[in-house]
């Protein structure tokens, strides 16, 4: 099946917004200033088909910070540049069932990494991007994720500056990591290009562009280039379905039937195979960590667009 027709599409994204917009629910995390003084009102949607089309509502243009939406895309330029077989066996693919920032997912699993989606695993993926120097690995991230969106993305240098300050447990994850020997990069070097990555600007249209390209086989829809190989793109999808919600992937699944995955500055990715990307901003999260608007607008439009993968149809 495809996307309904596009009057339908533009109708269904608007009444979701409109139906969503008041949620008063969920709080906005403390720590990162520019993500601290996010107007907690701000509520964008954006849908890209599988063919390019756009649709979006709403803030769908406001530009934040990626965050940990960007993991499942540098996973999949590592799945790309190692082949997905050995990014597995670099990084795990299995839920955590703790927090982001574990250490114990770490310790209680051999001393390695469970999933590229969470913060041990998404620090040493960014560790094995292809380059020797942190000027050449950074370039093949930073082109990476922008021929994933289409555009040039620029890192916010207030968001990143704030990271660096405030990074010190992802330090000590990665220096764990560097003593287990699991690490590809001298480990504050990783976490540096890691908390750049996470300071790349994007707005909701960006990440839908960004989920249509993993929904279609790694051709960017809206550039016609291809960014990766479709099987590496079913292979991160399939780490997206049980890792990329936080401690509610099950959840998540269980709900929307898509996978996605989450960031703390309000942003969700959603990618239905052959069909669409979807995806949300609205910064008040519920306690996982998640979009409360986004969660909401997803799990509806999911299902009124015919997106769910469990769904026999
Ligand atoms: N930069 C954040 C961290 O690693 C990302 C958090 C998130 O979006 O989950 O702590």
């Amino acid at each position: 099946g495809r996307l309904p027709e596009d009057a339908t599409v533009d109708r269904l994204v608007h009444a979701v917004h409109e139906e969503h917009r008041s949620v008063g629910e969920g709080e906005i995390p403390a720590g990162i200033p520019a993500i601290e003084e996010a107007d907690p009102d701000l509520f964008g949607i954006a849908v890209v088909g599988t063919a390019g089309r756009v649709f979006c509502v709403g803030d769908a243009e406001h530009a934040f910070s990626i965050q940990s939406v960007s993991k499942p895309f540098t996973f999949a330029l590592v799945c790309q540049a190692l082949g997905h077989e050995e990014a597995r066996e670099r990084l795990g693919v299995n839920n955590t069932g703790q927090p982001f920032d574990s250490v114990m997912a770490v310790e209680l699993n051999d001393h390695r990494t469970m999933n590229p989606m969470v913060n041990a695993g998404a620090i040493a993926t960014t560790s094995h991007l292809p380059g020797s120097t942190a000027e050449d690995k950074w370039q093949h991230l930073h082109e990476g994720l922008s021929a994933f969106a289409g555009r040039d993305l620029e890192v916010d240098e207030a968001v990143y500056e704030a990271e660096v300050r405030s990074n010190q447990r992802n330090r000590g994850i990665a220096h764990l990591l560097e003593a287990y020997d699991h690490l590809g990069f001298e480990p504050d070097a990783a976490v540096d290009l890691y908390t750049r990555q996470c300071a790349l600007l994007v707005t909701a249209v960006d990440l839908a562009v960004m989920g249509a390209t993993l929904a279609n086989g790694g051709v960017n829809p809206r550039t016609g280039d291809r960014v990766i190989d479709p099987a590496h793109c079913q292979h991160v999808l399939a780490v997206l379905a049980t890792s990329g919600l936080y401690e509610r992937s099950g959840d998540w699944l269980y709900e929307v039937g898509l996978p996605g995955k989450s960031g703390v500055s309000g942003g969700i990715v959603t990618a239905s195979p052959g069909k669409a990307g979807l995806a949300t901003y609205s910064p008040p999260l519920d306690p996982a960590g998640n979009s409360v608007r986004g969660r909401l607008a997803t799990t509806e439009l999911a299902e009124s667009l015919g997106l769910n993968l469990f769904a026999s149809r």
